[in-house]
């Protein structure tokens, strides 16, 4: 700093003339030290010792060297610092030493990088500098410092040499230069990238002049090739857009100007990206901002083919939600965090109670639990969490249709289906007819199942007495054969035939008959109690009673108790050889564990016969087969 500091001093000082003295000014260690040399009076003043010593001491202690030649050639002085950084001719140097010899002695002590390829030729052209000097020399020793070195012919002819350390400089001003280039090429760099920019790029200045333009802005906005060169504002250049015709948005002046107004100012504090449409229907975005330095970039991107995708996707939203509004049925579709997208609006009436909740973004649990609130679920009342969350598993996890009631007996069928992203979409189907008719329709069907219950009763009973008919006591025989059959167990029948009952019916006539029939199907009905026993009427006057399980004994015991009865009952007959009352003949027959081949028609042939035999041994008796 301190070399330099000199250097620079010396580099900048005027050059001397005329008949004054020279004057060398130096800056040591901070101390400004002027010495006054003349050439002439050096010898002729040698005898004030003290002031030469003063003068030498001072030369001695400059930090550049300093060579005195008288207009001979011969060397008159010499400081230390010259015989320091040329230490090799050192010993030469004594005054009246010739420059030449001096020269080539340094060059041939390899003081002088530049000349060892022709040191001749070199030193010829150092001799001639010397004659007619043309400026500072640099010159680069053998360690590669650089020094600076100066001559001054004096008007008595002679010759003050005057070299300094200059690397700094040097170093400096290279380094300097090599920052130059590259900047220069990162400028370069950053203009090819702009102009390779497919977006329209535009550089304004702290005037809001036009500084920089790439091609991409130059064919959109064309009005700026002639322009461009005059460095135009930004309102120059819109105003010359609209004068060549662009703007056309813009039918009179007084909206043009203030729009334009508008985006000044907008330019002064650019925020958000615009949307703009050319002229030719093309779609820009234009991001302005604000440099360092105040100016303002602006850059424009042809998002044409962006903003014609955005605007094909809204005519398909469009579209849809129109085909979802034609939907003959209410329609949903929840997204994966169960948040409504778009229904349509029979899905709103079909929730009139949260109407104004069914917003895109409604949580569907949400909705559910306000209708809940207003009763808007009649299946869910008294059991309102359990319910919701029974629908909200079916809702997550739809795995078919699901049957909703809503007030008023409407009935709604829930189709739920996943989509592929996670969420749900929903059909609702209004079923309220289907369901009412099936409604209907079961009622139907249980009348029905009651009424042919009725029909099969009444199609095994027998219409006058009440009691099993014969259809229903061949069943019972059967079925109690092979039962008994197949358990080893027994089975006893009763074949019984009212006595006399041609002579009843011609002393009584035929409906008194049919009254004594029923009564004595009373008493025989209340005789044989057991939930097992089977009393039927096989026809006319003849009836049968069928008693599971039950040994001859107990059978006959029975039978016997049922003659009894009728006696007791004492339906007077009239015209009876028997008795003065109705009176009754059974036969008996009992069969255990019989046999898969034994048919029902045996058994009825065994009581038949017993019968046969009660009336012939006199009637009113049991007989056992
Ligand atoms: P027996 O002691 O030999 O049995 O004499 P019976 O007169 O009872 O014998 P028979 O079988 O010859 O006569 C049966 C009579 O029962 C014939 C008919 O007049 C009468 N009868 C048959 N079915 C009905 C009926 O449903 N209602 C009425 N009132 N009479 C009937
Ligand atoms: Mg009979
Ligand atoms: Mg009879």
């Amino acid at each position: 700093m301190h070399m330099a500091a000199l250097g620079a001093l010396a580099w900048w000082a005027p050059p001397l003339g005329g008949a004054l003295p020279w004057v060398l000014a130096a800056a040591v260690a901070g101390t400004a030290l002027a010495l006054a040399v003349p050439a002439l009076a050096w010898r002729q003043h040698r005898r004030d010792e003290a002031a030469q010593r003063r003068q030498r001491e001072a030369l001695d202690a400059m930090q550049s060297a300093v060579l005195l030649w008288d207009a001979q050639g011969q060397l008159v002085f010499v400081n230390r610092d010259f015989l320091q950084v040329y230490a090799a001719v050192a010993p030469l140097m004594q005054p009246g030493v010739q420059f030449e010899e001096a020269l080539r002695a340094t060059v041939a002590a390899g003081m002088v990088p530049e000349a060892r390829q022709d040191p001749e030729g070199w030193v010829q052209r150092r001799i001639a500098f010397r004659q007619n000097p043309e400026g500072p020399l640099l010159r680069q020793m053998p360690d590669g410092r650089w020094r600076r070195i100066v001559e001054q012919r004096l008007s008595d002819g002679s010759v003050l040499g005057h070299s300094v350390d200059v690397t700094e400089l040097v170093e400096a001003r290279n380094a300097l230069a090599l920052a130059q280039q590259e900047a220069e090429r990162a400028r370069q760099r950053l203009e090819d990238a702009v102009e390779a920019l497919p977006a329209g790029f535009e550089l304004y200045d702290a005037e809001d002049r036009l500084v920089m333009v790439n091609r991409t802005a130059l064919q959109l906005y064309p009005q700026l090739s002639d322009l461009v060169s005059q460095r135009p504002t930004f309102e120059a250049v819109v105003r010359a857009n609209r004068a060549r015709g662009g703007l056309p948005e813009f039918t009179s002046d007084e909206a043009f100007e203030a729009w334009l107004a508008r985006r000044l100012a907008e330019r002064r504090h650019p925020s958000v990206p615009q949307l703009r449409q050319m002229e030719d229907q093309r779609w820009l975005r234009v991001h302005e901002s604000r440099t360092r330095e105040g100016g303002l970039v602006g850059v424009r991107i042809d998002v044409t083919e962006v903003m014609e995708g955005r605007q094909a996707a809204e005519r398909a939203t469009q579209r849809l939600q129109e085909a979802i509004e034609a939907l003959p049925e209410a329609f949903a579709l929840y997204d994966a965090n169960d948040e409504l997208v778009t229904c349509n609006q029979r899905y709103r009436d079909d929730y009139p109670s949260a109407v104004a909740l069914i917003q895109p973004g409604m949580n569907f649990e949400d909705m559910l639990r306000h209708c809940l609130a207003h009763g808007q679920f009649p299946q869910a009342v008294g059991r309102e969490e359990a319910w919701l969350a029974e629908r909200m598993q079916a809702h997550r996890n739809p795995s078919g249709p699901v049957l909703v009631e809503l007030p008023g007996n409407r009935w709604l069928r829930i189709d739920e289906r996943r989509t592929r992203d996670g969420g749900v979409a929903g059909v609702r189907t209004d079923v309220t007819e289907l369901v009412h008719r099936e409604q209907a329709l079961r009622a139907l069907n249980q009348r029905l199942d009651e009424l042919n219950a009725e029909l099969s009763r009444l199609s095994e009973t027998d219409a006058l007495t009440g009691l099993a008919n014969r259809r229903h006591f061949d069943r019972r025989l059967a079925d109690e054969l092979s039962r008994a059959s197949r358990h080893g167990g027994s089975l006893a029948l009763l074949m019984l035939d009212v006595d006399h009952f041609k002579r009843y019916n011609d002393r009584h006539g035929h409906p008194a008959g049919d009254a004594c029939l029923a009564r004595v199907a009373e008493v025989l009905r209340a005789t044989a109690r057991r939930p097992s026993d089977l009393v039927a009427r096989l026809g006319g006057e003849e009836f049968a009673v069928l008693l599971p399980q039950q040994t001859p004994a107990e059978a006959l015991a029975l039978a016997e108790r049922c003659v009894a009865a009728l006696d007791a009952a004492a339906l007077p007959h009239g015209d009876s050889p028997v008795a003065p009352h109705v009176t009754l003949s059974i036969g008996a027959a009992h069969v255990q564990a019989p046999g898969s081949d034994f048919k029902p028609v045996e058994l009825l042939r065994r009581a038949d016969a017993a019968l046969y035999l009660a009336k012939q041994a006199g009637r009113h008796r049991v007989v056992v087969h």
